[in-house]
């Protein structure tokens, strides 16, 4: 039989794994192990979606923290290098862009194992982000990239994934739309009022330089003036706040678990996000949203009038455009809520042909 092992060390992947793994269990063909590298650890970031995601243990926790980006990247390598060479007939599955996803891949062509990519051919063109980096190396090392959306595809193909590149991309839609359809919304915990902006800040490129940050901050503060502003602050942004002696005016909240972030997006009037995934899940949710990014990783959903992007200076001002947008939520960016089915579907038959071929 042949064992997936899912690697993961962040929220976002918590998240993405919880729908996959629980469709897998369904599979008589595949079995399934977790390896968490430690990247997020505090309860919010990480126990907390465990236990309400239903997530089974970890078989490890390299439990790596404290340590450089690029340290991580190479102690990450090492140890997961050492845990697939004990491991018989492992496929090692992967998610999104951050340095796990990248450690991994790196670990399993190491070891020459199938290196299987959920997330693959998104491109900003943007190669000073890390995110850009990981993403592009991954893609490139992956036996096969499951895409989100038929943008993510079409960059694949265009760059000969299929064709010149082996690998074979595949439109499969989003696991996260699938756990957003899956899981109910929770309860609010910090009651807020009736109308309300839901922000998110922790992309490295606001949080790096003072400036970008404290321009971030002084715009929501000065929106608050007008609608309650709202914010579950992420340990990143909580440091650098903190080191940077910068004042939050509006409502701060520790980070939430994911129902409650749910409830959180559907009672708002309004998204502010430099999130990835809640950039997505506020387009779920029918939400229009300012992106905090000089290059936004889902361009679709401004493409459909969901979304606007912003530069830190101006958040204020582009806050107020959202209202003259015509938003066209229908458009199935990211599939219909089945991608874990249809991932589970590829594999199966992506590794029953290989077993006859050899
Ligand atoms: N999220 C959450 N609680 C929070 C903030 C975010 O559950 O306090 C969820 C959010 O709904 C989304 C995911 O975390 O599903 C996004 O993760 P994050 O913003 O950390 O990473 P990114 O998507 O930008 O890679």
């Amino acid at each position: 039989m042949k064992k997936i092992l899912h690697i993961v060390g962040n929220r976002p992947q918590f998240i993405k794994l919880a729908v996959l793994y629980k469709e897998m269990s369904t599979s008589n063909e595949f079995s399934q192990a977790i390896i968490h590298t430690g990247q997020h650890f505090s309860y919010e970031m990480n126990e907390l979606f465990f236990k309400e995601l239903d997530i089974p243990e970890p078989v490890i926790n390299f439990n790596l923290q404290h340590v450089s980006a690029n340290q991580f990247i190479g102690i990450a390598a090492d140890a997961l290098q050492e845990y697939f060479l004990k491991e018989e007939h492992a496929i090692a599955f992967v998610y999104g862009d951050t340095n796990t996803t990248l450690a991994a891949a790196i670990a399993a062509k190491r070891v020459n194992i199938p290196l299987v990519h959920f997330e693959g051919g998104v491109r900003t063109g943007d190669n000073s982000m890390p995110e850009e980096i990981n993403r592009l190396l991954t893609d490139r090392l992956a036996d096969i990239n499951y895409c989100c959306t038929q943008q993510n595809l079409d960059n694949l193909l265009a760059e000969g994934y299929g064709t010149a590149i082996k690998a074979v991309p595949l439109l499969t839609g989003d696991l996260m739309l699938d756990a957003f359809m899956q899981v109910e919304p929770g309860i609010i915990q910090h009651p807020l009022p009736g109308a309300y902006v839901l922000c998110t800040i922790h992309r490295a490129a606001n949080l790096q330089h003072k400036q970008h940050l404290r321009n971030i901050i002084d715009g929501l503060n000065e929106l608050h003036k007008s609608i309650p502003v709202a914010m579950p602050v992420h340990p990143h942004t909580q440091k650098k706040v903190q080191e940077y002696g910068l004042d939050i005016h509006f409502t701060g909240l520790p980070p939430v678990g994911y129902r409650e972030m749910k409830k959180l997006l559907q009672d708002c009037s309004y998204v502010i996000t430099d999130s990835g995934g809640t950039s997505r899940e506020a387009y779920f949710m029918k939400k229009k949203s300012l992106i905090i990014m000089d290059k936004p990783f889902w361009p679709e959903i401004i493409e459909a009038g969901c979304a606007l992007q912003t530069d830190t200076g101006n958040i204020v001002k582009n806050s107020a455009l959202l209202d003259s947008l015509q938003p066209d939520f229908d458009g199935k960016i990211f599939g219909s809520g089945n991608a874990a089915k249809n991932i589970l579907q590829h594999l199966h038959s992506f590794f029953a042909t290989k077993t006859q071929r050899h």
